[in-house]
Order: structure tokens, then sequence, then C-alpha cells
């Protein structure tokens, strides 16, 4: 069934691609495994996925040694700064940075570690009050200061979309999301990219990538439904 599911949504991706003249190596999907056993996430590996996304520092050290070397893990979950410490290793990149003491912290750790860690800016579009990240308006001055943190690399930046009937209703959501890294990206600011915009889940994706979205985080999809 998740090979099945896998197959499904990476062809979606490529007909959304196909809509709007993109080519479909530049979208990466993220398989997010939250709450699903290894059994489950071994049968995604079995049908090529390599990328996961969790959303729980615990849940990632479980599993991390359960699986094999070569998958990546991507923290897509609120983080809180006491725990950056467990994950500096493991993660190959933190989608989202939400705060000026997160980035700090994430800072520190990785110059502890010598490394340089991939991160993004998650960005409330939507200005709802029950989701994390900066307001658009907050983005560029961040980013900004972030530009001085040598053990962060700034790639892009992250959207969690409302959850809405019909996907199209997120289309403006995207949009604004691409925008806003065209007009940052167009500053130039030193080591500060603009190349990933991980935006879409498995109810909005196909819209997601028609509006630029360089990585899709799709867990219902391709694992089934959740209990929590
Ligand atoms: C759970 C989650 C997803 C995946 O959601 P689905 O609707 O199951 O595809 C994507 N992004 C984040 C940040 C999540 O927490």
């Amino acid at each position: 069934m998740i090979a099945e599911n896998l197959r499904a949504v990476r062809q979606n991706i490529v007909r959304a691609c196909e809509a709007v003249g993109r080519d479909p190596s530049e979208v990466t999907l993220i398989a997010v495994s939250k709450t699903k056993p290894v059994s489950m996430l071994m049968e995604a590996y079995e049908a090529d996925a390599r990328i996961f996304g969790e959303n729980r520092v615990q849940e990632i050290m479980d599993k991390y040694p359960q699986l094999p070397g070569d998958i990546e893990w991507h923290m897509i979950g609120h983080l809180q700064r006491n725990k950056v410490k467990y994950i500096i290793d493991k993660a190959s990149m933190i989608h989202s940075v939400d705060s000026l003491r997160l980035a700090e912290t994430i800072e520190e750790e990785a110059a502890a570690h010598q490394l340089r860690m991939p991160v993004l800016v998650e960005v409330n579009v939507a200005e709802e009050e029950s989701k994390f990240g900066l307001r658009v308006s907050e983005v560029l001055p961040f980013v900004e200061t972030l530009s001085r943190y040598p053990h962060l690399e700034v790639r892009g930046l992250m959207t969690i979309a409302p959850f809405v009937e019909d996907p199209e209703e997120n289309r403006e959501i995207f949009r604004q999301l691409k925008k806003l890294s065209v007009d940052i990206d167009a500053k130039n600011i030193n080591n500060i990219s603009m190349n990933v915009l991980s935006m879409g889940m498995t109810g909005d994706y196909e819209v997601a990538v028609q509006e630029g979205a360089t990585m899709v985080r799709v867990g219902t999809g391709i694992f089934g439904e959740r209990n929590r």
C-alpha cells in the first residue's frame, strides 16, 4: 500500500509540474512519518523514500538508530530550544525556525558540533492564531539577523497552510510565500539563500507545486490516516 501511495504521490507531483512547465526534479518529496512505526518507514524506504519528516524530537531519536544511515531526517515541527541538542547531529534540515532565540540555540549547538545546519524560516502566511511562524512582514529583518550566524545555513522558507476543504483556497497563500522568497532573494543577503520553498501537504501539495514549492511534506497521502 505504501509503495503504491508513494508512486501515486510522485506521479501527481510530475503532473502538477507539467501543468505549469516546471521540471519535476526541482521538487523533493518529504515522507512525513510522524506517529508511524519503523516497519512502515522501512516499507517506504524500500520504495525509494530517503527523506523522512518528523515533528517530535523524541520520535527522531527513537527511529534514527533503527533505520538505514542514508536516510535524511527533516525536523518539520515546532522545536523547543532545550531539545535542539538531541537532533543537531541527526537532522539534515530544520524547517521550523520561528524565533530568534531558537535560531541562537541552533547556532550554538551547530558550532559546538562543528557543523552548519540547513534551516528554513517558518512563516505564518495566513496569520492563524493557532500556528507558529513569523508574519510576512517580520521575515526580511529576521533573515538579515540570521545572516550573521555562521553555523546556520538559511536555505529558504516554510509554511503550513490552513486546513481547507478545497486546496484552491490555499493557492494565494502559496503565491504569497513564493513572492516573499523572490523579494528576499533579490536583496542578495550574504549567507542567505532562498532556493527552498517547503509548502504543501496531503490536501494541497499539487497546488503548492504549481505555485513553486520545492519541497512538499506528505504524510497521510503516503502512510494513511494518523490516530493522533
Ligand atoms: C503532519 C505534518 C505534515 C503532513 O501532513 P499530511 O496532511 O498528513 O500530509 C506536513 N507538515 C507538517 C509541519 C506536519 O506537521
